[in-house]
Protein backbone atom coordinates (compact mmCIF):
# COMPACT_ATOMS: atom_id res chain seq x y z
CA UNK A 1 0.00 0.00 0.00
CA UNK A 2 0.96 3.78 -0.98
CA UNK A 3 -0.20 6.61 1.11
CA UNK A 4 -0.26 10.16 -0.46
CA UNK A 5 -1.63 13.93 0.06
CA UNK A 6 -2.45 16.59 -1.55
CA UNK A 7 -3.29 20.14 -1.07
CA UNK A 8 -4.71 23.10 -3.07
CA UNK A 9 -6.16 26.90 -3.08
CA UNK A 10 -7.80 28.96 -5.39
CA UNK A 11 -8.59 32.53 -5.03
CA UNK A 12 -12.79 33.49 -4.75
CA UNK A 13 -14.11 35.75 -7.37
CA UNK A 14 -17.76 37.04 -7.41
CA UNK A 15 -19.62 36.04 -10.49
CA UNK A 16 -16.90 32.94 -11.53
CA UNK A 17 -18.90 29.58 -12.28
CA UNK A 18 -18.46 27.53 -8.77
CA UNK A 19 -17.82 23.71 -9.52
CA UNK A 20 -16.08 21.62 -6.27
CA UNK A 21 -15.95 17.99 -6.88
CA UNK A 22 -17.81 17.80 -9.97
CA UNK A 23 -20.21 19.30 -8.66
CA UNK A 24 -22.05 22.66 -9.55
CA UNK A 25 -23.40 25.38 -7.30
CA UNK A 26 -25.42 27.46 -9.57
CA UNK A 27 -26.51 30.03 -6.73
CA UNK A 28 -23.12 30.49 -5.07
CA UNK A 29 -22.05 33.91 -5.87
CA UNK A 30 -18.18 33.32 -5.64
CA UNK A 31 -16.09 30.41 -7.24
CA UNK A 32 -12.67 29.55 -7.22
CA UNK A 33 -10.36 31.02 -9.63
CA UNK A 34 -8.35 28.85 -12.29
CA UNK A 35 -6.37 28.00 -15.23
CA UNK A 36 -8.93 25.09 -15.61
CA UNK A 37 -12.49 25.07 -14.29
CA UNK A 38 -10.91 26.01 -10.78
CA UNK A 39 -12.05 22.49 -8.95
CA UNK A 40 -9.74 22.74 -6.26
CA UNK A 41 -11.46 19.39 -4.80
CA UNK A 42 -10.35 17.50 -7.49
CA UNK A 43 -6.87 18.78 -8.05
CA UNK A 44 -6.02 18.12 -4.40
CA UNK A 45 -6.75 14.41 -4.57
CA UNK A 46 -5.14 14.45 -7.95
CA UNK A 47 -1.90 15.50 -6.13
CA UNK A 48 -2.56 13.21 -3.13
CA UNK A 49 -2.98 9.80 -5.62
CA UNK A 50 0.14 11.08 -7.80
CA UNK A 51 2.18 11.61 -4.85
CA UNK A 52 1.18 8.56 -3.44
CA UNK A 53 2.08 6.61 -6.64
CA UNK A 54 5.52 8.79 -6.90
CA UNK A 55 4.05 10.07 -10.12
CA UNK A 56 4.78 14.14 -9.35
CA UNK A 57 2.06 16.39 -9.09
CA UNK A 58 -0.76 18.07 -11.15
CA UNK A 59 1.38 20.93 -12.67
CA UNK A 60 3.78 18.24 -14.22
CA UNK A 61 1.22 16.65 -15.97
CA UNK A 62 -1.27 19.57 -16.91
CA UNK A 63 1.00 22.34 -16.87
CA UNK A 64 -1.09 25.71 -16.57
CA UNK A 65 0.83 27.21 -19.28
CA UNK A 66 -0.69 24.48 -21.81
CA UNK A 67 -3.72 26.00 -23.86
CA UNK A 68 -4.97 22.32 -23.96
CA UNK A 69 -5.98 22.50 -20.12
CA UNK A 70 -7.82 26.09 -20.03
CA UNK A 71 -10.94 25.80 -18.89
CA UNK A 72 -10.77 22.15 -18.14
CA UNK A 73 -12.75 19.81 -16.35
CA UNK A 74 -11.04 18.78 -13.44
CA UNK A 75 -13.15 15.66 -13.26
CA UNK A 76 -11.59 14.55 -16.50
CA UNK A 77 -8.37 15.41 -15.03
CA UNK A 78 -9.26 13.39 -12.03
CA UNK A 79 -9.67 10.42 -14.26
CA UNK A 80 -6.67 10.81 -16.50
CA UNK A 81 -4.92 10.83 -12.95
CA UNK A 82 -6.63 7.56 -12.35
CA UNK A 83 -5.60 5.88 -15.48
CA UNK A 84 -1.62 6.70 -14.94
CA UNK A 85 -1.85 5.69 -11.23
CA UNK A 86 -3.06 2.58 -12.75
CA UNK A 87 -0.75 2.26 -15.21
CA UNK A 88 1.41 2.19 -12.60
CA UNK A 89 -0.02 -0.96 -11.18
CA UNK A 90 -1.97 0.62 -8.75
CA UNK A 91 -6.19 0.70 -7.77
CA UNK A 92 -7.28 3.16 -5.71
CA UNK A 93 -8.12 1.85 -1.58
CA UNK A 94 -9.64 5.29 -0.54
CA UNK A 95 -9.50 9.02 -1.14
CA UNK A 96 -10.93 11.49 1.65
CA UNK A 97 -10.85 15.08 1.62
CA UNK A 98 -11.55 18.58 3.64
CA UNK A 99 -12.68 21.53 1.79
CA UNK A 100 -12.26 24.69 3.80
CA UNK A 101 -14.07 27.18 2.82
CA UNK A 102 -16.94 29.96 4.15
CA UNK A 103 -19.37 29.31 0.71
CA UNK A 104 -20.30 26.97 -0.37
CA UNK A 105 -21.93 24.82 1.90
CA UNK A 106 -20.12 21.49 1.34
CA UNK A 107 -22.14 19.49 3.78
CA UNK A 108 -25.43 19.48 1.16
CA UNK A 109 -23.88 18.61 -1.64
CA UNK A 110 -21.14 15.97 -0.36
CA UNK A 111 -23.01 12.74 -1.30
CA UNK A 112 -23.29 14.30 -5.01
CA UNK A 113 -19.42 14.91 -4.85
CA UNK A 114 -18.92 11.47 -3.75
CA UNK A 115 -20.86 10.13 -6.81
CA UNK A 116 -19.00 12.11 -9.46
CA UNK A 117 -15.60 11.59 -7.75
CA UNK A 118 -16.44 7.65 -7.50
CA UNK A 119 -17.47 7.70 -11.18
CA UNK A 120 -13.76 9.68 -12.20
CA UNK A 121 -11.79 6.79 -9.71
CA UNK A 122 -13.81 3.98 -10.97
CA UNK A 123 -14.65 3.33 -7.54
CA UNK A 124 -17.40 2.95 -4.81
CA UNK A 125 -18.52 6.05 -3.68
CA UNK A 126 -18.00 4.25 0.07
CA UNK A 127 -14.38 4.71 -1.24
CA UNK A 128 -14.56 8.07 -1.19
CA UNK A 129 -14.79 11.04 1.53
CA UNK A 130 -15.74 14.66 1.18
CA UNK A 131 -16.11 16.96 4.38
CA UNK A 132 -16.59 20.42 4.94
CA UNK A 133 -15.24 23.02 7.78
CA UNK A 134 -15.43 26.96 7.84
CA UNK A 135 -12.45 29.23 8.86
CA UNK A 136 -14.36 30.52 11.65
CA UNK A 137 -13.65 34.41 10.53
CA UNK A 138 -9.82 33.42 10.24
CA UNK A 139 -7.50 33.54 8.11
CA UNK A 140 -8.01 33.60 3.67
CA UNK A 141 -10.73 30.82 3.82
CA UNK A 142 -12.36 32.67 7.16
CA UNK A 143 -12.64 36.62 5.37
CA UNK A 144 -13.72 34.40 2.34
CA UNK A 145 -11.06 35.42 -0.22
CA UNK A 146 -10.46 31.79 -0.84
CA UNK A 147 -11.19 27.82 -0.19
CA UNK A 148 -8.55 25.74 0.38
CA UNK A 149 -8.50 21.91 0.16
CA UNK A 150 -7.16 18.92 1.97
CA UNK A 151 -7.06 15.48 0.46
CA UNK A 152 -5.39 11.99 1.71
CA UNK A 153 -5.10 8.97 -0.38
CA UNK A 154 -4.53 5.28 -0.31
CA UNK A 155 -3.44 3.06 -3.28
CA UNK A 156 -3.31 -0.78 -2.93
CA UNK A 157 -1.56 -3.16 -5.44
CA UNK A 158 -4.23 -5.61 -5.48
CA UNK A 159 -7.64 -4.73 -6.42
CA UNK A 160 -9.12 -5.07 -2.96
CA UNK A 161 -10.82 -2.04 -1.34
CA UNK A 162 -12.01 -0.97 1.82
CA UNK A 163 -15.60 0.05 2.85
CA UNK A 164 -16.87 2.40 5.54
CA UNK A 165 -18.99 -0.33 7.28
MG1 LIG B 1 -5.76 23.93 -8.38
Amino acid sequence: MRIGQGWDRHRLEPGRRCVLGGVEFPDCPVGPLGHSDGDALCHALCDALLGAAGLGDIGRHFPDTDPRWKGADSLDLLARVRALVAAAGWTVGNVDATVITEQPMIAPAAAAMRLKLAGALGVEPAQVSVKGTRGEGLGPEGRGECLTVQAVALLCREATYFTST
